[in-house]
């Protein structure tokens, strides 16, 4: 081979990588222009991003959830009321089979008081979140919803308690809640029924949020990153069934192995995989309430301010007591089981305040 030959050679290789690496950049353009992108340059663009180019995702993402929400970040107070649940979602620490699970119930009084100190500390939306516990009857939800509608009128109340029938929910949208959060967990059903049990499927769960949006909720889904079997086609799935059910919210965290689950020697999600995708749905989805998410910032200590420079706009800090926190466990390792709520609500807001955002007294309600 001569000198020419080998100095050709090179010169498309290097021509080669600026190609790939141009086209990454143009694909985010395009992604942002039209809200989406063709299944193989999607998949290109989650599978070769570069450190450069994930940087330039995340500034476009900012930017355009700066257009349509400013640097606001809205607070939810999240209220883990009971982990009694009769699912056995093989992920999940607080799954029915899970007998090392020190099991609680928060009374009616318990939660009122953490809405009512939640108030004082600023915070106009309370979530509801719970495994599904049916000692919690739709009359009791319906009765703590409009108590604490009652008590505080200028606040929304989010429900996020699993899969009910249609009756339940429209008792539930009556009695005054407002918005329901219910991760679709993976829209393909194969991989569902990798991550449930039997009785467990995709149908019944996109029935519920079909259901949930007819009867006027503001509706969450979303799915975790890097959960067993997940795959990149999977992934992209998601992604399209979020952009065609258009919801308000959209949750997406890392999944964490739990101890005491089947997937305990199971991998978590990985930061990067899950900024991306943060960005990638802001593009999306432009505006969508995006929560920065506890399992963020369990797996780094600076997740959440890392997932809202990447495009996220909500922070949910945990309104629970402290002697129950613990209690609610997910996944391993979860933060901020120790801090009193008015130590979170603190915390938070520096944590903002640092990167250049503020978190605000308001609902936040959806603009989707
Ligand atoms: N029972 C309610 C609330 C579930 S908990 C419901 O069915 O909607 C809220 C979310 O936590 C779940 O939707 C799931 O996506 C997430 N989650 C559960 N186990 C997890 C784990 N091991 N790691 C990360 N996230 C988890």
């Amino acid at each position: 081979m001569g000198d020419y030959d080998r100095g050709f050679s090179m010169h498309t290789v290097s021509e080669r990588f600026m190609e790939k690496r141009t086209d990454n950049i143009s694909r985010i353009d395009r992604l942002r222009a039209d809200r989406t992108l063709p299944r193989e340059q999607l998949r290109l663009l989650l599978t070769t991003l570069s450190e450069e180019e994930a940087a330039y995702l995340y500034k476009n993402a900012d930017e355009v959830r700066k257009e349509h929400y400013g640097e606001d970040v809205f607070l939810r107070g999240l209220i883990e009321f009971t982990n009694y649940c009769r699912n056995d979602c093989l992920y999940c620490g607080i799954r029915r089979s899970n007998k090392n699970a020190d099991r609680y119930r928060l009374t009616t009084e318990e939660i009122l008081d953490c809405c009512d100190k939640g108030y004082v500390l600023g915070f106009r939306t309370f979530v509801l979140q719970g495994g599904e516990d049916l000692f919690f009857t739709d009359e009791k939800i319906c009765g703590l919803v409009s108590e604490i509608k009652k008590r505080h009128p200028d606040c929304a109340v989010t429900l996020s308690i699993g899969e009910r029938p249609r009756e339940s929910y429209e008792a539930f949208f009556n009695a005054g809640a407002d918005r329901y959060l219910l991760r679709h967990e993976t829209i393909n059903p194969v991989h569902y029924r990798q991550l449930h049990p039997e009785e467990l499927t995709i149908e019944n769960r996109v029935r519920c949020l079909r259901d949930l949006r007819e009867i006027g909720f503001q509706v969450g889904c979303g799915m975790m990153v890097g959960s067993p079997f997940q795959t990149v086609d999977y992934l992209m799935d998601d992604l399209y069934f979020m952009a065609e059910f258009r919801p308000h919210m959209i949750g997406i965290g890392p999944f964490i192995p739990h101890g005491d689950t089947p997937f305990h020697d199971r991998e978590s999600g990985t930061l990067q995989d899950t900024l991306h995708l943060l960005s990638v749905i802001r593009l999306m989805n432009p505006r969508v309430l995006l929560p920065a998410t506890t399992a963020l910032g369990t797996i780094h200590p600076l997740g959440r301010e890392m997932g809202i420079q990447a495009g996220a706009n909500v922070v949910m800090p945990n309104l629970s007591p402290t002697g129950v926190r613990d209690k609610y466990m997910l996944y391993d390792g979860k933060i901020c089981t120790g801090d009193e709520a008015a130590e979170c609500r603190r915390c938070m807001e520096l944590r903002m305040e640092k990167i250049g955002y503020h978190v605000v007294a308001a609902r936040g309600d959806s603009k989707v």
